[in-house]
């Protein structure tokens, strides 16, 4: 069923310190009985066990079950292996405090993806003397009985192998006697190996004992049964120096000169007794059975260890699974044990998960684009958009640099953003730009009661070209130095008309101001010349047409 050939187990700690805490180690173990692995604290019995029963990967070396080696063992294989033929049972017990004591039990056959059976995990309990415990939680349970409950839940997949670290070792010696009777009891039909530094113990109920020391097989001794010596029907010598005459029997003459003939050939006083219940704990002491049989321990020898031949087909492993209702369970409780944690946790949570989003609005934010989205969203057909640059002056004053001077400005829209424009707002985008017209400045009130922003000067204008066509009255530009202007601006002009003069060129180009000029509808302005004073260059735009660029928005009046 289960063998292990040269495994060692190296555990490398932080440190870098290896150690070894499996030495080059085999052993065969029967099919049957009750195998118990002594030694002293450190001695590698745990690792044993766990190497065995596949908790724990050997360094190297071979675990073999059923005849198939964990060298062709392949991913989960492990923990399939342990899940189809080993049943545990730990020191602490290892059940689980969220689930009562039919689940606990339940969920050894989930994992191997068997329904709960009910009648099967009574008489489980019944076993273990705990039929009325089905719905009590474990930790209104003693350790005895969560010792048993363990041992229920490693019965119920019905293992080959029983496992055992140090099972009674929490447990007072007389429940401790319990449990070693219920493993006793199982290890007739199975395999049973307990791990355990009590040789009282592994010598009244093991059939094997196998001792280490610092990772090696000390010892590996198999128990014995050693027939009495018979002198005749009622008389037998045991051992060396001690005789047992047969309950209830009548000494005959020749029975008489064996005992003489015994007592001759002994060293030392001989007692005899007839204190029954003294000869009975003598003889549970010496491991005596009622016709004188004496056990005792000899070297393990490989006939006592009868391997089976295994098909392909015996060791099939059944893959764990555990239900995601119950690993959520289990994953949660652990939160619920460690509030302080669980705060913690969503606490640090909360501030990675604000610093992310933080920083990543930051990393992707544009400016531009946030603007120009902000822009489209509030339904504008157009907007004005300018260009300056800030100057900052820090005068002195009584030797302080108290006072700084900051002034803006207006500075020409390079051809590059212009074209970048385009391309932010599409194709379709016209535009125009003016800087320090005549009109500059002039602030007049309208017939609403409110006042006219005059200035055309220092802003491009850019607005959808098919918004515009419709809406335009006159002609479209045709050339560069030919404009349309809006009814905005047309209105400015026809207001301030008092203030608007004919422009007289002379025959070099230079331009003067002449006649004033009646403006007395919007329309008038069509066909007029304005002068534009660019950076001292003066410039003429035929103005082409009027476009409605749409009723001013009260909050600007
Ligand atoms: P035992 O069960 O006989 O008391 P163990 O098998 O638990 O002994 O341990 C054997 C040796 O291996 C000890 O020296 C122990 O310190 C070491 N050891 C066991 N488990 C680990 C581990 N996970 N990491 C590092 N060293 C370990
Ligand atoms: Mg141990």
């Amino acid at each position: 069923m289960l063998e292990i050939k040269n495994v060692t187990k190296v555990y490398r700690t932080k440190g870098g310190v290896d150690t070894k805490a499996l030495d080059d180690v085999s052993i065969a173990f029967p099919e049957t009985g009750l195998v118990f692995l002594l030694g002293k604290s450190g001695s590698g019995k745990s690792t044993l066990l766990n190497v065995c029963g596949g908790l724990d990967e050997p360094t190297s070396g071979e675990v073999i079950v059923k005849g198939k080696s964990s060298k062709s063992f392949s991913g989960s294989d492990f923990d399939s292996y342990r899940n189809t033929f080993v049943g545990f049972i730990f020191q602490e017990y290892n059940v689980l405090d969220e689930f009562n004591v039919e689940d606990n039990i339940a969920l050894a056959l989930e994992l191997q993806g068997k329904p709960k059976d009910k009648e099967k995990i009574h008489k489980l309990l019944c076993d273990v003397e705990l039929e009325n415990f089905a719905k009590r939680k474990p930790n209104t349970l003693s350790g005895g009985q969560k010792q048993r409950i363990a041992i229920a839940r490693a019965l119920v997949k019905e293992p080959q192998i029983i496992m055992a670290d140090e099972p009674t070792g929490a447990l007072d010696s007389a429940t401790g006697k319990q449990v070693f009777d219920t493993l006793k009891k199982l290890s007739e039909t199975r395999l049973v190996i307990v791990v355990s530094h009590d040789r009282e113990f592994a010598e009244i109920y093991g059939d094997r004992i196998v001792e280490l020391k610092d990772g090696k097989i000390l010892t590996d001794v198999t128990k014995t049964n050693v027939p009495p010596q018979a002198i005749d029907d009622n008389v037998t010598v045991i051992g060396g120096n001690t005789l047992n005459i047969k309950k209830g029997s009548k000494l005959n003459k020749d029975n008489i000169k064996a005992i003489q003939d015994f007592v001759l050939s002994c060293d030392g006083d001989v007692i005899i007794t007839k204190g029954e219940k003294q000869i009975d704990s003598f003889k549970k002491a010496n491991r005596m059975d009622d016709d004188g049989a004496t056990e005792t321990f000899g070297d393990t020898k490989s006939e006592d260890i009868r391997l089976r031949q295994y098909s392909k087909e015996d060791s099939k492993f059944i893959r764990s699974r555990l239900p995601a209702g119950k690993a959520i369970k289990i994953g949660a409780s652990g939160l619920k044990l460690k509030p302080i944690r669980l705060i913690f946790t969503i606490f640090l949570s909360l501030i990675a998960f604000t610093m992310f989003g933080l920083f990543s609005t930051l990393m992707v934010y544009d400016g531009d684009s946030v603007a120009k989205n902000s822009f489209m969203q509030s339904g504008y057909d157009f907007i004005n958009l300018s260009k300056m640059y800030e100057t900052r002056i820090t005068n002195s004053y009584d030797g302080r640099d108290d006072y700084t001077y900051q002034s803006y400005s207006f500075v020409k829209f390079t051809e590059n953003e212009l074209s970048d424009f385009t391309k932010t707002y599409g194709e379709s985008t016209f535009g125009y730009y003016a800087y320090d017209t005549e009109l500059d400045n002039v602030k007049m009130k309208n017939e609403k009661g409110g006042y006219y922003q005059a200035g055309l000067s220092k802003f491009a204008y850019i607005a959808p070209a098919n918004a515009m066509r419709n809406k335009v009255t006159g002609d479209y530009p045709a050339s560069l130095n030919e404009m349309c202007i809006s009814k905005y601006l047309a209105e400015v002009l026809l207001t301030a008309n008092s203030d608007v003069y004919a422009v007289k060129e002379d025959d070099k180009g230079n331009i003067s101001y002449e006649t004033k000029v009646d403006i007395n509808s919007v329309n008038d302005v069509v066909g007029k010349t304005v002068v534009l004073n660019l950076r001292g260059d003066r410039q003429k735009f035929k103005i082409t047409g009027i476009f409605d660029s749409g009723e001013i928005p009260k909050k600007y009046d």
